[in-house]
């Protein structure tokens, strides 16, 4: 029972070692991943505004051809005048014209609307632009901090983890789903010892009747304040 015990002892310094490697990474992993979301939301965003700045361009040749054809028209109805034989000829071709000028007018207010808004979608990529690059900028320098840290923790880390395999594979599953459990719960620390008749996780005192049967080393105990495993200094000790 007690090789059970400083197994779960053991996977819990481990695991102290690694988060520590992990902490040294301090916030860098989230600032990198919000870096990472702000520019592909910024970068979204611009190509929207281009598509937008495209489809409206293409509308406004569009509207710029209807507009010479109508005016064509307009040139051959008003040639048409000179030739007209009576009134109803004559207040035909009129309507003619003035529809035509109607239709050219709304037109041309429609490029203008057009033209505004690609003026307006070109100054806001234009102030996001160096935006972006500040962010493109910071995004690398944090990538590199981060790379320098991972790098200089790699074989430390990487020994560590295969140590923690191997214990992992000794301990017993339940105590292991238990252990992970804790250790989510409890953010760390799942397995802790009796200091000073306190419980280390949570500061409580441990009544002395169960620090002697704790001190038996035969059975799991766990906190009855915060649900911590409990284990012996002997334990603990052991695995010194
Ligand atoms: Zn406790």
């Amino acid at each position: 029972m007690i090789s059970r015990l400083k197994i779960l002892y053991e996977l819990q310094k481990l695991d102290d070692h690694l988060d520590e490697l992990e902490e040294q990474r301090g916030d860098l992993p989230d600032a990198v991943n919000s870096l990472v979301e702000k520019i592909d939301q910024i970068k979204n965003d611009i190509s929207e505004k281009e598509k937008e700045k495209k489809d409206s361009l293409a509308k406004r040749e569009e509207n710029e051809e209807e507009i010479e054809k109508l005016k064509v028209n307009q040139k051959k109805f008003k040639a048409q005048l000179y030739q007209v034989r009576n009134n109803k000829e004559y207040d035909a071709l009129t309507k003619e014209i003035d529809h035509t000028e109607e239709q050219v007018t709304k037109l041309e207010a429609e490029n203008d609307s057009f033209a505004d808004l690609s003026k307006r979608l070109t100054e806001e990529i234009e102030t996001v632009t160096p935006q972006l690059e500040e962010l493109k900028e910071d995004l690398k320098a944090k990538e590199a901090e981060l790379k320098e840290i991972v790098k200089s923790n790699e074989k430390e880390e990487t020994k560590l983890k295969a140590k923690r395999k191997d214990i992992e594979s000794k301990t017993k599953k339940a105590d292991y789903l238990a252990y992970m459990r804790i250790r989510k719960a409890k953010k760390g620390k799942a397995v802790v010892t009796i200091k000073r008749s306190a419980c280390s996780g949570c500061h409580n005192i441990v009544p002395s009747q169960r620090q002697l049967e704790i001190r038996r080393n035969n059975k799991l105990f766990f906190c009855e304040y915060c649900g911590r495993i409990l284990v012996s200094p002997e334990v603990a000790e052991s695995t010194e």
